[in-house]
């Protein structure tokens, strides 16, 4: 009898699991969360959506039965990701995103499927930022809500300036025009943006990773258990 139970408990968790699917929505659509404005990883140029977490969005989409015609991808500002998949704005996300026990807290992980570092990025005639230890009486840019701002506030706080946006390209315009000296995150996102034609020898990432950043595909909490996600990176 209590096998029975059992049994039947499990069939009745497979059948929600069949019945909630892998971020799934109502219709046959799947939202993607992604960062429109991250070249190389997350960029939207138009109707266009091209980098990295593109690539694998579409690729482990594909492999959850999803053609690329129902895809939908909306911005996930690193601010705003975690309250994005809890409020059901997004069925999954790809966008830099690393795997931390405290976002964990509200959201779950799939992966992971990249695994980037925390540096810095200056102007390319910039010889006395070295390294984190380097950023006394330094103005740094950072984004609110990502780990790299808190790691500042964490390990770096004296003596370092810091000034938050809510996306990294506002960063990048205000070194670019030169009133901040180093903007931190993942070097992956600082190399996309110094690869950009308009920044073309004007920037440079320092290249002393600080950090290890696992990149992970974001997921309501109740869809941890999404083995296809992590088959489809596998
Ligand atoms: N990977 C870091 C994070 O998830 C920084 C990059 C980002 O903000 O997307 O916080």
């Amino acid at each position: 009898m209590r096998t029975k139970l059992i049994a039947a408990g499990t069939a009745a968790a497979a059948m929600a699991a069949l019945l909630t699917g892998c971020g799934s929505s109502d219709d046959d659509k799947l939202t993607i969360g992604i960062k429109f404005d991250q070249p190389g990883l997350g960029l939207r140029s138009g109707s266009d959506y091209s980098g990295f977490d593109i690539d694998v969005a579409r690729y482990v989409a594909k492999e959850l039965g999803y053609e690329a015609d129902q895809i939908e991808f909306k911005e996930t500002p690193s601010p705003q990701r975690e309250n994005m998949l809890q409020s059901g704005q997004v069925d999954m996300i790809f966008a830099t995103y690393s795997i931390t026990d405290a976002r964990k807290e509200k959201v779950a992980f799939a992966g992971p499927y990249f695994i980037a570092g925390q540096d810095l990025l200056v102007a390319a005639d910039n010889t006395d930022i070295t390294g984190p230890d380097a950023l006394d009486g330094k103005k740094l840019c950072s984004v609110q809500g990502s780990t790299s701002a808190q790691k500042v506030k964490d390990d770096y706080s004296t003596g370092v300036q810091l000034q938050e946006f809510d996306t990294y390209s506002k960063c990048i315009e205000q070194l670019a025009a030169g009133t901040i000296d180093a903007v931190t995150t993942d070097d992956i996102i600082l190399a996309g943006f110094a690869a950009q034609p308009a920044n073309a020898g004007k920037l440079k990432v320092v290249g002393s990773p600080f950090s290890e950043e696992k990149y992970g595909v974001g997921l309501p909490k109740d869809n941890d258990t999404c083995q296809k996600v992590n088959d489809a990176i596998t």
